[in-house]
């Protein structure tokens, strides 16, 4: 019997994503077709084709409309959530409203097209997926994937059916903190009571959790605190504003009105600023930036953490307030654990290390990867793998929000709380505040605030049927049922008459509806086929191309050796060649093959001859003599 595919863990990230497998007793983080062990979170359309990861991020420059990325910015949430009203303003793609919810559009293949950020982001994840079955030599089906602590039921569910676009069977939701430490559980082995806080610094946001592990078994998370729009990008645009004055100074020209010249600017600035994580200065070097100006300047740390100073220390005000919220004081933490790419920066880890009073930091995993790695733990655990390394590995997530219904007056009656352990079920009684009331609505909400008005409408459905009674008699049971992904079902039901209603969140909230995910999904498929049959289309254009080419070399190589004329039989095929390929950008993959037959007719028996002859000049007659 074939072994069972492993289960992927994906952390899917706002700028960059990884996966991860457990595999022989151990992690692995996947490299994908690059080589590269992160991808970014960015998907672009040309009149071409769709380009998902570093293929998208490289053309970011040419194409900036049509490439899309902080997709996770979106997902779940409304169009008018306030959240996103200024990420729009700075987009350089277009995100319009549809029926309440985002979408963003784009121009594909000549066509104006709008997709969900679902969609998007589903995107991501079938290259991540398909990056895992490149190493595992087998299709994926189940997947674990990672959101942040604070996410609430709606993006959770987004992100869900993320997932099942991409094909996959999401078998769980775990939040981005409790992989990270899970990751670092492992390593260790914990005795008692710990108290853990991660400090994520990614590249667009950042995310303080504090975390107790009791055994290494047990991960709850206490609190979370951060701010969404700081990370590696804003150390980014420090550098790309710095270097843009200098080049203003330099040579007088102006580099913000050019957006290729910007985009180029913010690449090489991002590839500093890593040199100077491990280097004290780093170049930059760009040909042609502005008017055929060439730049090449230097920087240092030194000048880098000063320009980004006020950025680093706002991070450990962050950490204050985590510690503040969760009732703690520095002293109180056992571990500080480094996660995200941005934590490798010097400057940053020798702040967090001052405020904790010199603690050594946990820098055991790789930052960019112990999401992943986390959530690949988790991946093997759920499809039962029975390393021993993991068999005691028991992961409890906590809701990050208090969930409950409204009750007369706008009040929110919390039936589960923040903070509580999932997955868990909760009961409570309510009645009916008027008599003869045969039906109740139940609005369900999440959120901190006393009024319902100030929460987040989840959804709402009504009990029908109850018997009439007078006010206050009839007994109505609701319960809350909160999975182990964090999604909510609710159900109510009347003990007299014994009715009763279920509901998955009904769809106000801006989620898909099934239909729209089967559409999505047969979407996805028909998108995947487009990019294999582009795939091939640019396999067969290269071999036409690159055979083209090979014979003009050897043509010009054989000069002086084979009868001229017959030298230019064949070049002329490979000229006629040339000009097709130029008038002929997209063709189909069979076109491009008949070319290529067409060409080998006329061009092999040449090869061939010239192939036989001796290397020396031979006797005929020479390109002189025959014109
Ligand atoms: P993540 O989303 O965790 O993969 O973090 C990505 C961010 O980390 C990007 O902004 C990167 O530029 C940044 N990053 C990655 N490696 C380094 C490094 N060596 N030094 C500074 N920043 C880095």
């Amino acid at each position: 019997m074939p072994s069972k595919v492993p289960a992927i863990g994906i952390d899917l990230g706002t700028t960059y994503s990884c996966v991860g497998v457990w595999q022989h007793g151990k992690v692995e983080i996947i490299a994908n077709d690059q080589g590269n062990r992160t991808t970014p979170s960015y998907v672009a359309f040309t009149d071409a084709e769709r380009l998902i990861g570093d293929a998208a991020k490289n053309q970011v420059a040419m194409n900036p409309a049509n490439t899309v990325f902080d997709a996770k910015r979106l997902i779940g949430r409304k169009y008018d959530d306030p959240k996103i009203q200024d990420d729009f303003k700075h987009w350089p793609f277009t995100v319009v409203n549809e029926y309440g919810k985002p979408k963003i559009q784009v121009e594909y293949k000549y066509a104006v097209r709008r997709f969900a950020p679902e969609e998007i982001s589903s995107m991501v994840l079938t290259k991540m997926k398909e990056t895992a079955e490149a190493f595992l030599g087998a299709k994926v089906r189940d997947a674990v994937i990672t959101v942040p602590a604070y996410f609430n039921d709606s993006q959770r569910q987004a992100t869900k059916d993320a997932g099942a676009i991409a094909g996959l069977n999401v078998l769980r939701i775990i939040n981005e903190p409790t992989a990270a430490a899970l990751a670092y559980g492992l390593d260790k082995n914990l005795k008692g009571e710990k108290k853990v806080l991660i400090f994520d610094l990614g590249g667009g946001t950042f995310d303080v959790s504090i975390l107790t592990i009791d055994e290494g078994s047990l991960f709850e998370v206490k609190c979370t605190a951060g701010d969404t729009h700081l990370g590696g990008e804003d150390f980014d645009s420090r550098l790309v504003n710095y270097l843009a004055d200098e080049f203003r100074k330099k040579h007088f020209k102006e580099l913000s009105n050019n957006k290729r010249a910007l985009r180029r600017l913010r690449t090489a600035a991002e590839r500093a600023k890593r040199t100077l994580s491990s280097s004290t200065e780093a170049g930059i070097e760009i040909d042609a930036l502005l008017d055929g100006i060439d730049f090449y300047t230097k920087v240092t740390r030194a000048r880098f953490e000063q320009m980004c100073s006020d950025l680093f220390s706002s991070t450990i005000r962050t950490v204050q307030t985590a510690l503040t919220d969760a009732n703690m004081s520095k002293s109180d933490i056992d571990d500080v654990l480094l996660v995200g790419g941005s934590t490798r920066i010097p400057k940053i880890q020798r702040l967090l290390q001052d405020f904790f009073c010199g603690k050594t930091l946990n820098l055991s995993i790789n930052p960019d990867e112990a999401v992943a790695y986390g959530a690949a733990v988790q991946a093997a655990i759920l499809n039962g793998d029975s390393s021993s390394q993991i068999q005691d590995v028991l992961l409890v997530d906590v809701t990050p929000l208090s969930l409950g219904i409204e009750t007369a007056g706008g009040i929110m009656n919390n039936i589960v709380e923040r903070n509580s352990r999932i997955p868990c079920k909760q009961t409570q009684l309510f009645t009916t505040c008027s008599d003869n009331q045969t039906v109740v609505t139940i609005q369900v909400f999440e959120g901190e605030r006393a009024m319902t008005r100030n929460n987040n409408l989840l959804g709402t459905f009504d009990l029908t049927g109850i018997p009439p009674a007078p006010r206050g008699k009839p007994k109505i049971e609701v319960t809350f049922d909160l999975d182990a992904n964090g999604i909510l079902n609710v159900s109510a039901s009347d003990g007299s008459s014994g009715r009763s209603r279920n509901i998955r969140i009904r769809n106000d909230k801006g989620r898909l509806t099934r239909a729209e995910i089967e559409r999505m999904l047969k979407d996805a498929e028909k998108y995947r086929i487009e990019d294999e049959r582009q795939r091939e289309q640019v396999a067969a254009r290269n071999r036409l191309e690159g055979y083209a080419l090979s014979v003009r070399q050897v043509l010009e190589d054989a000069e002086g050796r084979v009868p001229f004329s017959k030298l230019e039989d064949a070049r002329e095929c490979c000229d006629r060649t040339f000009r097709w390929l130029d008038h002929n950008i997209h063709a189909k993959c069979e076109d491009y093959e008949y070319q290529l037959r067409q060409l080998q007719r006329c061009c092999d028996p040449i090869i061939g001859e010239i192939h036989e002859q001796p290397d020396t000049v031979n006797d005929g007659p020479t390109i002189e003599e025959v014109d």
